[in-house]
């Protein structure tokens, strides 16, 4: 069951919700090591299916591999059920980098003409 910060909120007990606020007053430093601490957990998860062929993950597998994005502040996770579809997964996002500079070397060299 999924809960929104504001259920969280409510059911939390007056002395809890004064440190809450105690912290808040003092940069928050324990509510952001919490917060920290759950992102890093949730990254370490895999995806529900793999991201190449669709197939479900099976998390009790060690043949999973999960890779983490780091798109400025935002991170972005893909999850492989075996080493073959990280292969093709990494094979397909070289091929597209080496377009995206083929596409960008033209560009410039028609903006320089
Ligand atoms: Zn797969």
């Amino acid at each position: 069951m999924r809960y929104k910060m504001i259920d969280m909120i409510r059911s939390l007990e007056y002395d809890e919700l004064i440190r809450i606020k105690k912290d808040l007053n003092e940069g928050g430093i324990h509510l952001k090591r919490l917060v920290k601490e759950r992102i890093k957990d949730e990254q370490k998860k895999h995806n529900k299916r793999c991201c190449v062929c669709g197939e479900i993950i099976n998390v009790y597998s060690t043949n999973n591999f999960t890779l983490l994005f780091d798109y400025s502040d935002i991170k972005k996770k893909a999850s492989f059920c075996a080493l073959d579809c990280l292969n093709y997964f990494l094979k397909e996002l070289e091929l597209r980098r080496k377009k995206d500079m083929i596409k960008e070397v033209k560009y410039n060299e028609k903006k320089n003409r």
